[in-house]
């Protein structure tokens, strides 16, 4: 594996992809020409030596909190929300392998038939291979989301930064699609965004980011080439870490 070129600002990171990204203008579901643009995106990064993990959520499909859960008991619902997130993370998966990037799944809920299980270890490996890991079923266990699960396995992975792929190029003073005067933030602390209640990432995602130190990087995964782009630290982002330089 070649070592990562010197123009990136990260060798090894956890690129976060919420499931509606993946539904692209559809309103459910999963589009595959979408999901094509995103494994794109991350194997322009990996033939270069980044080493890539991917964690995709599940809110195309099935959420826990959802309407469409009903009055399910929320255990059960969140159940269902994790499988969406395997469903997710298979299709990424073949969308990566059909354009030549070695990819493994690993999943926090045991379902050989599909996906390896969760082992630290050998997803170390995996990465240090060169090979893209896909971590499916968030933590494994309900009450959490994806982002609970994206920032954890980040920090087990050593990652250098979480990256959030969203359709906005950053967190703005307000949501961007309704307040034409919102502005972007170029960086701020995880004490900003706890204490603003920005809505980022879930709470306990950014604080466990706080406590390993790892910057949580937003940008919009949507452009073509803002990954590598923003891993080469080019163009528009909010960076989410403990000091600000300015
Ligand atoms: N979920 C869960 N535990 C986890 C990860 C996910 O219970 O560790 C469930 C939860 O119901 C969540 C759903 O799976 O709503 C889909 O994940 P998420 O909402 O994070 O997806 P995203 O918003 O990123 O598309």
């Amino acid at each position: 594996m070649p070592d990562a070129p010197s123009e990136f600002r990260y060798k090894r990171v956890l690129l976060k992809v919420s499931g509606e990204v993946l539904m692209g203008d559809q309103g459910y579901g999963i589009d595959m020409a979408t999901v094509a643009e995103v494994a794109q995106a991350v194997a322009e990064v990996a033939r270069e030596g980044v080493e890539i993990c991917l964690v995709i959520g599940g809110g195309n499909i099935f959420r826990g909190l959802s309407k469409a859960a009903g009055d399910m008991d929320r255990a059960s619902a969140d159940y269902m929300g994790m499988l969406a997130t395997v469903m997710n993370a298979l299709a990424m998966q073949a969308a990566l392998e059909k354009i030549g990037v070695q990819t493994r799944v690993q999943s926090a809920l045991v379902m050989n038939a599909v996906a390896e299980p969760y082992v630290r270890r050998r997803a170390l490996r995996h990465l240090e291979k060169g090979r893209v890991v896909i971590f499916a079923a968030g933590v494994g266990a309900p009450f959490f989301t994806t982002d609970s699960g994206a920032a954890l396995r980040a920090a087990e992975m050593g990652c250098d930064a979480l990256l959030k792929g969203t359709s906005v190029d950053g967190v703005y003073t307000a949501d961007p699609k309704k307040d034409p005067t919102a502005t972007r933030y170029d960086e701020l602390t995880y004490h900003d965004v706890l204490a603003r209640d920005l809505k980022v990432m879930d709470a306990s995602a950014v604080a466990l980011m706080r406590d390993s130190g790892i910057p949580i990087v937003v940008f919009s995964i949507r452009e073509k080439g803002s990954f590598r782009r923003t891993l080469r630290g080019e163009g528009a982002f909010t960076v989410i870490h403990n000091a600000k330089t300015a």
